[in-house]
Order: structure tokens, then C-alpha cells, then sequence
């Protein structure tokens, strides 16, 4: 065992501009979780290649990114440059969240490279715009509220018309992000493409509207240590949220201690059928331990049991020296579950010569090498189109990865 250095991440729910501290912990992490296929990889020509139908819906009109845009409530006046290097990991993450979700409408994420941040090290934070948007046309869940994100998706329109749809800030102070894209991290370093995935997944749904009150300062809920409360209208997260024995928690009385303590109990799941079925047939479990973390707690996968690369980019930690550059087939239940389409993509296609449209489908493939294997969920397969792909592969789960015809050469 390595023992490496855990940073929290601090995630926005629904409300931006506000932070909490969140302390370095240390946590055992196995090492060689990461093999890497970084020296040449040549596939032989599969000999029988199974052709599925293209996916129908169209992939989402793109994640655009604004880095450092100014202006009121957008980045800080005091904002640093974005390095190169920086830009082109958060441009990344991006992609791959392009890559997996279908829609109409294009997300507009404010990027700020921020040294605005406490003294804490915290890596980032990220949050859907602030709103409620709820029972709009085309909503599937009534009196619930939706990231806009996924509002504007599901409404088929732009419900905040010229507005971004997110903001994400990152810690411009830090020394020891690693900007590389080949997920070869060293082990002092962060990951900021496995950062700045783990931030947008907030903003695309992995937020809710519940809150423990602290019982000082301002009241979180209504004022009393202990209890637990949501929004009249809650988020479509919260619809799902049950305690371990199957009570939603939004049958538990607002503002109640029963509801503080199930906050903090360790019991929580998420119950939505597309996050059992990717998660082996049983509740996912989220993060909800004895001390409630504004940011962290509610809003995260369960840390201690979410621990593969494969399921693990959004538990509340993330280790240095680790890349995850997929959200994992439970999370993606999770986003299905609340309303967003998700590629089926079990089998993805790469083809290099590819300068259009990319969903990962046979008609419109991926490009490049890291992007097919990035999406395919565990135990999924990669088909290549022949040719040399000069790039450094991370694969970090079980897949196969098969030729369409010809020889595939991966590598550096
Ligand atoms: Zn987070």
C-alpha cells in the first residue's frame, strides 16, 4: 500500500460564492491502480466484429468552455491566466462529458482560474447557475427543481437565453496540479482533468438542496443544532435520495432531527433504477458520515466504498497521483436517473481520420484513442479503425479494445 495524499473537493450544490473548509486527509490508496499502455500498443485485426446501430439522438451541442470571462457574476476581477497546459486538461474534461451526454442544448461553463482561494488548498469548486427551474415544459418530475443544465435539455430551450449554464473555479495557487493529459500522474501531483470532470459532474446534477444545521452563525435550516431540512421545491437529486431501509428523505419532516440524522448516518442511498442497475443490482451508497461537511457530505458517492477508478471519480476525495477520466457507470445511472440521456456507449468506435460529428457510434466515431477508451464503461469494448494513434493510453479499467480491420498502433 502507498500512502498518498487525499485533498477534499469542495463542490458547490446550488449555491455559488459559498465555502467551507474542507481538511487533507490521508487515506491508503493501492498502488498500480493505473496500468499504462503508453509504449505501442498494436491490435491484431478482430475476426469477427459485431456492428451496433448507431446511436439516434443527437450528441449535446457541446460543452463550451469561457475561461475567465469578466463581468458580473462571473470570474473575479483579480483572476490569474490560464496557463496553456491548464486550459487544454479542462478542455478535456469537457470533451468527455460532451462525449457521453445527449442534448439540445449547448453548456455554457464559466472556467475561472482563480486565486481567489483560501488558504485551505482546497482543488476546486463548481456549481450549476443558481435558480430554480422547475416545471418548465417538458419537465419529467413535477414541483422539482433541475440543474439548468439539464433543464435546458429536457425543455429543448435556453431558459436563462445568454447566460452561462455553470461556473467552475479552480485553485490557481496550487503548485502541484498536473496538466498533463495521459492520466500518468506522479504521485504528488492532481489530476486537473480528473478534477475538473469530478467539478462539471456537480454542475450536471450531482448537487442537492438538503442541509444540516450547525446551530451557529447563520441557520442553515432553522437555526436548532441537529436538525435537517430541503427547498419546498427540491432537487431532482433529493427525489431519489432514500435512508438505507427505503424512506425518502423528503417523507422525513423538514426541519426535523429525524432528517438531521439521517444526513448523518451513514445509511444514505441513491435509489434511482439506472444507478441499481449500474451498481450491480444495489443502491449506490453516498457520502453521508457522522459530521456533516457543507459541500462534501450528500452531494458525493460513498469514499470508502466507491474506491476503483472505475466508480470513483465522484467520491468526495481525490488522491494525488491518481487519474479518473470517465464518471463511471454508476454515476452515469445516477445522471440517467435524474433525466439526463446517456450514450449507451458498451461499445465505442475510434477512427482518426474522423473530423466531424463524435459520439463514440460507428457513423460518427471518436477521433482519438484516449477519447473511445475514456468513454467505454467497465468491461466495455473499443473498436479501432486502422492506423497509427500517437498518444499516451491510461487504461484504467477492464475492456477490450479490438481492430476494425487492418492493424491499430497506439503509442508514442
Ligand atoms: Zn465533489
Amino acid at each position: 500500500m502507498l500512502r498518498r495524499t487525499i485533498l477534499l473537493l469542495l463542490c458547490l450544490a446550488a449555491l455559488l460564492g459559498v465555502t467551507s473548509a474542507a481538511p487533507a486527509v490521508a487515506q491508503d490508496v493501492p498502488a498500480g491502480l493505473l496500468p499504462s499502455a503508453g509504449d505501442g500498443l498494436d491490435l491484431e485485426p478482430a475476426v469477427e466484429v459485431a456492428v451496433p446501430s448507431e446511436a439516434t439522438a443527437p450528441d449535446v451541442q457541446g460543452i463550451v468552455l469561457a475561461f475567465n470571462p469578466s463581468g458580473p457574476g462571473r470570474c473575479e476581477v483579480n483572476i490569474s491566466p490560464w496557463p496553456a497546459d491548464a486550459k487544454a486538461a479542462v478542455t478535456r474534461a469537457a470533451a468527455i462529458w460532451s462525449s457521453l451526454l445527449n442534448g439540445s442544448q449547448p453548456i455554457v461553463i464559466d472556467v475561472c482560474w482563480s486565486p481567489d482561494f483560501a488558504a485551505n488548498g482546497l482543488l476546486a469548486n463548481c456549481g450549476s447557475r443558481t435558480g430554480t427551474f422547475a416545471n418548465f415544459t417538458g419537465a419529467p418530475l413535477a414541483n422539482t427543481n433541475y440543474p439548468l443544465p439539464l433543464a435546458n435539455q429536457l425543455s429543448n430551450s435556453d431558459l436563462n437565453g445568454g447566460d452561462p449554464e455553470m461556473q467552475c473555479r479552480f485553485n490557481a495557487n496550487r503548485p502541484d496540479w498536473y496538466m498533463g493529459l495521459d492520466g500518468i500522474v506522479p504521485a504528488s501531483r492532481f489530476d486537473l482533468i480528473s478534477t475538473a470532470l469530478h467539478e462539471i459532474g456537480h454542475g450536471l446534477g450531482f448537487a442537492g438542496g438538503v442541509a444540516w444545521d450547525d446551530g451557529s452563525g447563520s441557520a442553515e435550516c432553522n437555526g436548532t443544532r441537529g436538525v435537517g431540512c430541503y427547498s419546498t421545491i427540491p432537487d431532482v437529486y433529493d427525489r431519489f435520495v432514500q435512508t438505507s431501509n427505503g424512506t425518502s428523505i423528503l417523507s422525513l419532516a423538514n426541519n426535523s432531527m429525524a432528517l438531521g440524522s439521517a444526513l448523518t448516518g451513514d445509511a444514505l442511498v441513491f435509489a434511482g433504477p439506472n444507478a441499481i442497475a449500474n451498481n450491480g443490482g444495489a443502491a449506490p451508497r453516498l457520502h453521508a458520515p457522522a459530521t456533516w461537511v457543507a459541500g462534501t457530505s450528500y452531494q458525493h458517492l460513498r469514499e470508502d466504498t466507491f474506491t476503483a477508478v472505475a466508480t470513483g471519480l465522484m467520491t468526495p476525495a481525490m488522491p494525488a497521483g491518481t487519474a479518473i477520466h470517465h464518471p463511471g457507470a454508476v454515476a452515469l445511472g445516477m445522471l440517467k436517473d435524474m433525466g439526463w440521456t446517456i450514450y449507451d456507449l458498451s461499445i465505442t468506435y475510434v477512427d482518426k481520420s474522423n473530423a466531424g460529428l463524435e459520439n463514440g457510434g460507428v457513423l460518427h466515431p471518436f477521433n482519438t484513442a484516449i477519447e473511445g477508451v475514456s468513454a467505454v464503461p467497465f468491461g466495455g469494448r473499443v473498436f479501432f479503425f486502422a492506423g497509427d494513434y500517437h498518444e499516451n493510453l491510461t487504461i484504467s479499467r477492464p475492456m477490450t479494445l479490438e481492430s476494425i480491420q487492418g492493424v491499430v498502433r497506439i503509442g508514442q
